[in-house]
């Protein structure tokens, strides 16, 4: 079959209906959170936005078919989640946040676990949040850390038939819920032994709404991302049914590794769009301002060269994130190298892109009637979350370089890789 980057008409239509729902809509989100001076009012007034992404269909976007949503793999939630973040990232961040909590329900549940957990998700109006809780305030980078002391310190005991959860995480979109009582669905990593390292010991746990024993600290203010909540949690003997645990003790890395690798695309979407919105701009402003000169500035070397390397940077950037999304769909979410890679690639050169655009555009880019400053400071969160660039992203891709099992062929061929 000849490599063809044409869309199906599903997929440009798709990629068409999330374009404009975020002019009409997602445009307005800056705005509207510009008057509140804390996270938590923030927070509240993307509210109905969210709504109306809900009542858009884009919720039931990321809940696959055969489990009663529309989702038809990555490529597909690529294509179109291209366009999700053009004017504001944050109700986006709210939807992506929604589809990293229930990625370890979906691949891995059962199918009692997906029809009890996605059921609140499968609705048309309303706006249910879920919140992955993996990171934590002392450190999350060394998660599966092989000492036993070390790594992941939130703790799941047995009790009879419940597993009680206590430990305290930190940077949990969604989290807060809308109201501060939390998110409807919290997905929670911990580990069930703490004489084992995370290899063995670390689970997912599905932790539905009401919850007793959960408390929150302040709301983080953050330097971009300005309306998504990131508050501490802490878990103190939060109690959930033994029938919570998504696999088994042990699983977690694996299931973790499996959700942050789809995530990963879905950042690298969105970098893409920033990176798209910064060269739209610095282009419409070269080919438009002579800054008191006898042309535009786009007639000047410097400014077409320039403008060329963001263009590039911007171009690979997408076909790298198709494909790496393309791989994981086809080898069932085996084949996750690029996906990293399209993580940490993506995610630097959109902070590059903003950063080059502002040197073109000069001095009035710097002003908040430019859209430049937003960018940069959304941007600047895309190689540190989901997984840092330098503490968890590399860290992977060198584990597997290093492997003897190594084949640097596979992704490019297709191929699903051999266990690292
Ligand atoms: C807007 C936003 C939304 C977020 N949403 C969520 C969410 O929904 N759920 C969630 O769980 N988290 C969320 N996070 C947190 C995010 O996912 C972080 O990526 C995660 O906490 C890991 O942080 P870190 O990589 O900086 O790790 P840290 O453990 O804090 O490490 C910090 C630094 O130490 C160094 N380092 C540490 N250990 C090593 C090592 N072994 N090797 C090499 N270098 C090392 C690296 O330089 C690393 O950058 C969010 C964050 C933001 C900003």
């Amino acid at each position: 079959m000849p490599v063809d980057f044409t869309l199906t008409p599903e997929q440009a239509a798709a990629r068409e209906a999330m374009r404009d729902f975020a002019i009409t809509h997602l445009s307005k989100v800056e705005a509207a959170i510009a008057p509140f001076a804390t996270p938590e009012e923030r927070v509240r007034a993307i509210k109905p936005f969210f709504r109306e992404m809900v009542r858009a269909g884009f919720m039931k976007s990321i809940i696959p078919v055969e489990d009663g949503g529309t989702y038809q793999g990555l490529l597909d939630m690529v294509i179109s989640g291209e366009e999700a973040s053009i004017g504001d990232v944050n109700v986006t961040c709210a939807l992506f946040s929604c589809a990293l909590a229930l990625s370890p329900i979906i691949t891995h549940g059962t199918r009692e676990q997906r029809a009890q957990f996605l059921a609140p998700f499968l609705v048309d109006d309303g706006a249910p949040l879920a919140a992955l809780a993996f990171s934590e305030v002392g450190g999350t980078a060394n998660f599966d850390d092989p000492d036993p002391n070390a790594g992941s310190q939130t703790f799941a005991y047995r009790d009879g038939d419940e597993w009680v959860i206590s430990g305290e995480k930190f940077f949990i979109t969604n989290g807060w819920g809308w109201d501060g009582e939390g998110a409807d669905l919290f997905v929670v990593s911990a580990r069930t032994d703490p004489s084992v390292p995370a290899a063995q010991s670390l689970a997912v746990f599905a932790v539905p709404r009401p919850t007793q024993g959960l408390s929150f600290g302040k709301g983080l203010d953050t330097m971009g991302h300005r309306a998504t909540p990131s508050p501490r949690i802490r878990f103190d003997e939060v109690r959930v049914p033994l029938a919570n645990m998504i696999g088994k003790p042990g699983d977690g890395v694996q299931i973790l590794s499996q959700t942050f690798a789809a995530s990963g695309v879905g950042v690298a979407a969105e970098a893409v769009c920033v990176m798209r919105q910064a060269f739209e701009a610095a282009l419409a402003f070269s080919k438009s301002d002579r800054r008191n000169g006898s042309v535009p500035i786009i007639e000047h070397q410097n400014v077409g060269y320039m403008l060329a390397d963001m263009k590039m940077r911007l171009e690979a950037a997408r076909y790298l994130t198709w494909k790496a999304a393309h791989y994981f769909d086809t080898t069932n979410g085996e084949g996750t190298e690029l996906a990293v890679m399209a993580k940490v690639y993506c995610s630097e050169q959109a902070v590059q892109v903003v950063y080059d655009a502002m040197r073109l555009v000069g001095i009035e880019s710097y002003a908040d009637e430019m859209p430049f400053a937003r960018l940069l400071k959304d941007a600047m969160a895309f190689p540190l979350y989901d997984g840092g660039n330098m503490g968890i992203r590399r860290r992977v891709l060198h584990k597997a370089l290093a492997s003897a099992n190594y084949d640097h062929l596979a992704a490019c061929e297709g191929r699903a890789p051999s266990k690292y």
